[in-house]
């Protein structure tokens, strides 16, 4: 049986100054709402999605005045920008000229021969990447015919197409993604197209739902695919503001201990015995090491019944005791603070351990 490609045994593509793939790390994408052409907004959405985490960001190209707004998006920006274009050449072409970190096209839609190669060309004449986009729901005809609906070897067949049309150019700068709104069809496609080819893979389960229902269902789908080794990046498909979006991919990879410097958070589930306003707490706390860039365990506990031992693992912890909280590290209680004052005194040893990590 072909083995999968593990992410860091990928092909390394240079997306600006990251590089995607060969690597074990997995980086986060987004793409923005606003009309492309429209720079203002373009540019404050990718401020917020950037100070949310995001690392690489994504803009729709339906038309030239979008495609002749990249130059200016790029000058007030800084993180990679990827431009989404469907078929036309032209905008491609633009696109690049603009300054596109990388752009996603399928190169069997573009057309004629040489239209393909004109963007082959300035693609490699700016060392940029191309992204394959294989959809479930946009699979050639001839493929459907074949297999007489959307099907893994489907898409693999499909990705195939594309790739082989970009290395017969000898461009090899690609990465793919293989995106189905049915999660089991999303987990075997990326299955099949990590033993079929060795380019980075971007993920991402579309079309995915509301914000409650598309993070549990992109979790579910991008989970299995990632705890395979699957993935070089990554995007959260949300009906909701993008900046949740990273919210949600963020807290995926450090499920799966694949943000490197992240800190974590574990919370009771509360019960009958729950001595403090744990919810309200949690949540401070949560937003709280949004900011913390380190690989500490911070947990948060309603009482102290079973908690600190329970909790075992956490660097930090607070549990709460009748108008007190214990504070503790890796199981040990180590003081008892006021309850009025134990988020903040929990605040300053999450500090002292980040500054600790940052002077390592
Ligand atoms: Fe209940 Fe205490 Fe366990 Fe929380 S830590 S679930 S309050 S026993």
């Amino acid at each position: 049986m072909t083995q999968i490609t593990h992410r860091k045994n990928t092909r390394p593509v240079q997306v600006g100054p990251l590089t995607i793939g060969g690597s074990d790390e997995v980086i986060i994408q987004s793409m923005t709402m606003s009309k492309t052409h429209d720079v203002e907004a373009t540019v404050a959405e990718i401020k917020r999605l950037e100070e949310a985490g995001c690392q690489i960001v994504r803009v729709a190209c339906p038309d030239m005045r979008a495609a002749e707004a990249i130059p200016e998006i790029k000058k007030q920006i800084s993180i990679p920008l990827v431009v989404d274009i469907h078929f036309d050449y032209k905008l491609a072409l633009k696109a690049i000229e603009g300054g596109a970190d990388k752009i996603r096209i399928n190169p069997g839609n573009i057309g004629r021969r040489e239209k393909v190669e004109a963007v082959v060309n300035a693609a490699k004449e700016k060392n940029i990447p191309i992204r394959i986009g294989v959809n479930a729901g946009s699979l050639e005809k001839r493929i459907l015919e074949k297999y007489g609906y959307p099907t893994a070897d489907g898409m693999v067949e499909s990705a195939l197409h594309h790739i082989k049309i970009l290395e017969d150019l000898d461009f090899h700068n690609i990465i793919v993604s293989m995106k189905a709104s049915d999660v089991s069809l999303a987990v075997e496609a990326y299955e099949k197209a990590a033993k079929a080819f060795d380019y980075p893979l971007h993920l991402g389960i579309t079309e995915s739902g509301t914000l409650f229902a598309g993070t549990v269902k992109s979790s579910a789908g991008l989970g299995v695919i990632l705890n395979k080794g699957i993935g070089n990046t990554m995007r959260i498909s949300l009906s909701a503001d993008p900046v949740e979006e990273i919210k949600v991919a963020k807290e995926l990879l450090k499920t799966f201990g694949l943000a490197a410097n992240a800190a974590t958070l574990i919370s009771c589930p509360t019960c009958g015995r729950i001595e403090i306003d744990l919810i309200s707490i949690a949540n401070e706390v949560e937003e709280y090491i949004q900011q913390v860039h380190a690989p500490i365990k911070v947990s948060v506990l309603g009482c102290a019944v079973n908690g600190p031992g329970e909790a075992k693992e956490a660097d930090i912890g607070i549990a709460g005791a009748r108008g007190e909280g214990l504070l503790f590290r890796h199981g040990e209680i180590i003081r008892k603070v006021p309850e009025e004052i134990m988020v903040e005194e929990l605040k300053k040893e999450i500090d002292k351990l980040a500054e600790a990590h940052y002077e390592e």
